[in-house]
């Protein structure tokens, strides 16, 4: 019997995958779409081999995506603006299509004519419209920009590490609104591709939902998700091997392991910055605080290795 096409599957655990910007597009790369596309082979072939121990679940982050709509759409005035939650609906379709497409050709170099079943699920995610997050927006977005460019567009600029940037509203992910639907599908075998670019960001209104104006950060949208789904294994995939304490220092010190009150003791002396490392850090312990088995930060090139407990910075109780 086929191991993953469609029989009931519930007897494996739970992967979930998170992964960051640079699945996508590396350091110095303009981010074609060939680009990508090639990148995301790194991380699929590993998902591809892992899917035939595992319940799969993947999410991915979408900042440079998103940024790079918001700027093409200000191209162009005579066509009206979009609202950022139509725009990271818009990642969420692109981003899991090549996703998708590159997970199965990796299934297909690997088992040839496959009966993998895959799916991308548009997943909206529950924010609270009084965050805070809405008061001081702070999340990245998109390119660096000219400062004689930032007048003509629209949401405040900020320095960033890496030059003047956009940022957006960042609120807090409340509740993941497809829970259910995503856990009937990893149950029924299929690889799940969700939450992407954080989730669609939306309000409460009585039983009505509305989005909102915001790009929720995609690691604790993650943590969120895979508490509800009971996930076992979290791994956040990024472009460096884990967290560092004094990070870009001479003394700086890259954890192996890292126990939930050394993390939240780290976090407060300021080691894992807001945008960077602190969301992946703070997802990593709020998903062993609610149960979970093994959360990993590592690289994305091994993700495999993380998950049999070789690499990265492993959070424990
Ligand atoms: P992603 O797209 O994967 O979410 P981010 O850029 O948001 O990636 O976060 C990863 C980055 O965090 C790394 O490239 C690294 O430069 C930065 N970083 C900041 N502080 C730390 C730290 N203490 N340990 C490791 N990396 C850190
Ligand atoms: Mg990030």
């Amino acid at each position: 019997m086929p191991t993953n096409s469609g029989y009931e599957n519930t007897t494996r655990p739970i992967l979930l995958v998170a992964l960051g910007g640079n699945a996508l597009i590396r350091k110095g790369e303009r981010g074609t779409i060939e680009e990508q596309l090639r990148n995301l082979c790194v991380p699929m072939a590993q998902v591809a081999r892992l899917s035939k121990k595992y319940r799969i679940i993947i999410t991915h982050g979408n900042g440079p995506q998103v940024g790079r709509l918001l700027l093409q759409q200000e191209c162009c005035p005579e066509i009206p603006r979009l609202p950022l939650e139509i725009l990271v609906a818009q990642t969420q379709g692109q981003i899991g299509y090549m996703i998708e497409s590159t997970l199965d050709n990796e299934l297909t170099e690997m088992e040839g004519e496959h009966q993998n079943l895959i799916v991308t699920v548009l997943t909206y995610v529950l924010v609270d419209e009084n965050d805070p997050g809405f008061s001081t927006p702070s999340k990245p977005i998109g390119p660096v920009l000219r400062q004689n460019y930032i007048s003509q567009l629209s949401y405040p600029a900020v320095k960033t590490p890496l030059g003047l940037r956009r940022v957006v509203a960042s609120p807090k992910p409340v509740t993941i609104i497809e829970k259910r639907e995503i856990k009937r599908l990893i149950d029924t075998g299929f690889i799940v591709i969700a939450c992407g670019g954080g989730g669609i960001a939306v309000i409460r209104h009585g039983r009505a939902f509305q989005g909102i104006d915001a790009v929720i950060d995609k690691d604790l949208a993650s943590a969120r998700l895979a508490a509800e789904v009971g996930v076992d294994v979290l791994i956040i995939a990024t472009d460096v091997a884990g967290a560092a304490i004094s990070y870009g220092a001479p003394e700086e010190t890259f954890l192996r392991k890292m126990s939930v009150a050394e993390g939240e003791r780290y976090l407060s002396a300021g080691h894992f910055p807001a945008g960077s490392m602190g969301p992946k850090v703070e997802a990593a312990l709020q998903f062993i605080k609610s149960g979970g088995n093994r959360a990993v930060i590592c690289s994305i090139d091994s993700i495999e290795e993380a998950t049999a407990g070789n690499a990265g910075t492993e959070v424990v109780r």
